[in-house]
């Protein structure tokens, strides 16, 4: 045998998946690693032997494989006859795999790989490459998918995070596509065999090794006969080598009925091209999606992907321009025609909008300003559209409640001033004006909503109403407590007023409203900014953001995103 721990950058090794069902595998050793052995050995079908004398320290799982029948335990040290008289009867007694896990030193490891060498059965022992004729592989399994990782006994710990990264990528329900895809395969297979095609044939499911054939792409004409006979299964071969994993694995089992229909009957009949999938019979999704504060770049990434994958695009009115600038020009928009008054009406409207277009099979975006279930009513839309069959995917945004005080320079905590943060509406269910917080002078307070009954919300706050004042057990905010008003957060308007709640009133009087903007009060508001003596200043513009794109990545997005 050639040293393992130099051939193997030289060589490839052979991957392979064995079928191992009913073998008998001899584990060597007691240890937790024998453990794992036995786990695998059993996974695979096998019938695993353990070697160990009574004396040894059994690992529990194993304890548990042999009291449950599923392993034996054959009670002494390893004989060299065991490789020749302990395997199935078919195969002479001479057994199928042997691991060893007693470790490189131990002068056992080297005499059972000499032996097993010399009998040719394959053999693992554990820490001593060289001593081994093959080694195991870090797997991901998905139903009938496994994926096995080596890193040629290089980085156990690097496999296993390859094998995680690759799991990670891999889209979910693809085990499931698999076995629902081969199923079609074989149909189809059985179906134009028995039509007296014999030529066709049912290529790889024993071997995924081979790539695809050179005639893969060969053009079929509508007079090729035979050719045209078989397009549904080169319909299936296509979608699986050039579909994206994400669209594969969102095929319908009515999806493939409608397109193997298509294709079945004579070569007269309407066939489709290969996107022929994309007919009503497909299920309609809907996402529902925040699209940040304001700024194109705070929207998530997948919030994007949702943008440029939607067929119709229903928006609440507060999503701004840079935002909708980002959707492609094929794709539907609608923006709700939200205005005083008519709020439920325009949410019914909206919802109705969506389900039409998820009954018809589209691809639906709810994008809603800010994060969707922040006063948002999102958790009522998701309602809703489960209600109709259609559960939503629900991406979160970034909320402006967090990120407009930042943008102000305001941290929502910080040491010694604020060390908790509430955020509240200042407008209730159809208008009404909620109960106002109690006074905690280490909080930061966000209201959103709130602006337009500015005076009323602070004469709230600092001051008891007439049928309070006796009973009420909440403590006024001092007129000295700082705060500020921050409008149109991370768009290039954006504007800041910092005062106290006692001048912000007059301040926002004098500055007149540029919605949306909310109110952002507590000590926390004069951490960074204090505007000391003056009753109140007002910053005006953002751009805070536009630095960290390069100058070449800002034009290819600006060209890129609206295509
Ligand atoms: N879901 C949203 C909030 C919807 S309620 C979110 O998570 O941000 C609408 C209120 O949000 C507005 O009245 C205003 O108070 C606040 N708001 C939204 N965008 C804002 C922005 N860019 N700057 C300041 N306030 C904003």
């Amino acid at each position: 045998m050639k040293d393992a721990s130099n051939d193997t950058a030289q060589f490839a090794p052979l991957m392979a998946a064995w079928n191992t069902e009913n073998q008998v595998h001899l584990i060597v050793g007691a240890n937790p690693l024998a453990a794992a052995r036995c786990a695998k050995s059993l996974e695979a079908g096998a019938k695993p032997i353990v070697i160990a004398p009574e004396t040894v320290d059994m690992h529990f799982t194993l304890s548990e494989h042999i009291s449950r029948g599923a392993a034996q335990w054959v009670r002494r040290g390893f004989h060299d006859d065991d490789l020749t008289s302990l395997g199935r009867e078919e195969v002479d007694q001479v057994v199928d795999v042997v691991f060893v896990t007693l470790g490189s030193n131990h002068p056992l490891s080297t005499h059972i790989s000499k032996l097993c060498h010399r009998l040719r059965i394959p053999v693992n022992v554990s820490d001593a490459p060289e001593l081994c004729s093959f080694t195991l592989l870090s797997t991901y399994s998905d139903g009938p998918l496994h994926v096995g990782i080596t890193t040629s006994g290089r980085g156990c710990k690097l496999a296993s995070r390859l094998r995680r990264e690759i799991a990670a990528f891999l889209p979910s329900n693809l085990g499931v596509t698999i076995d629902r895809l081969g199923a079609v395969r074989r149909r189809l297979w059985e179906e134009d065999s028995a039509a007296g095609l014999g030529d066709v044939s049912f290529e790889g499911d024993e071997d995924d090794s081979t790539g695809q054939k050179h005639t893969f792409n060969t053009l079929v004409t509508e007079d090729d006969v035979a050719a045209a006979k078989t397009r549904r299964m080169r319909w299936l071969s296509q979608i699986c080598e050039y579909w994206p994993l994400r669209k594969l694995v969102s095929i319908t089992d009515a999806d493939i009925e409608a397109i193997l229909k298509a294709y079945s009957s004579s070569r007269d009949n309407n066939v489709k091209d290969i996107n022929g999938i994309e007919t009503p019979s497909r299920k309609g999704k809907i996402v529902l999606a925040g699209s940040g504060p304001g700024h194109p770049d705070l929207l998530t990434r997948a919030t994007y992907h949702a943008i440029q994958n939607a067929d119709i695009i229903l928006a609440d009115k507060l999503v701004p321009a840079p935002v909708l600038d980002l959707i492609p020009r094929r794709t539907k928009v609608h923006i709700a025609r939200k205005f005083p008054g008519n709020a439920d009406q325009a949410q019914e409207e909206f919802l109705q909008m969506g389900l039409a277009a998820l009954q018809e099979g589209k691809q639906v975006l709810r994008l809603k300003q800010g994060d969707p279930y922040l006063y948002g009513r999102g958790a009522e839309e998701f309602d809703f559209f489960r209600g109709e069959g259609y559960i939503p995917t629900v991406l979160p945004g970034i909320t402006s409640a967090m990120s407009a005080s930042l943008f102000a320079d305001i941290p929502a905590t910080h040491r010694g001033v604020s060390d908790q943060v509430l955020v509240c509406t200042g407008t209730g269910r159809k208008g009404a004006a909620p109960d106002p917080p109690t006074y905690v002078p280490t909080q930061t307070v966000v209201f959103l909503m709130a602006l337009h009954r500015l005076s009323a919300l602070v004469e709230a706050l600092t001051t008891l109403s007439g049928d309070e004042s006796s009973s009420s057990s909440r403590t006024l905010w001092p007129k000295e407590t700082p705060c500020a008003i921050v409008e149109r957060a991370s768009c290039p308007d954006q504007r800041v007023i910092r005062s106290t709640l006692e001048h912000v009133c007059m301040a926002f009087e004098a500055a007149g409203s540029r919605p949306p903007g909310l109110l952002v009060v507590g000590a926390s508001c004069h951490v960074l900014h204090d505007p000391q003596a003056q009753k109140w200043v007002i910053e005006e513009g953002f751009h805070g953001l536009d630095d960290l794109r390069g100058e070449a990545e800002a034009a290819t997005t600006a060209v890129g995103e609206t295509e």
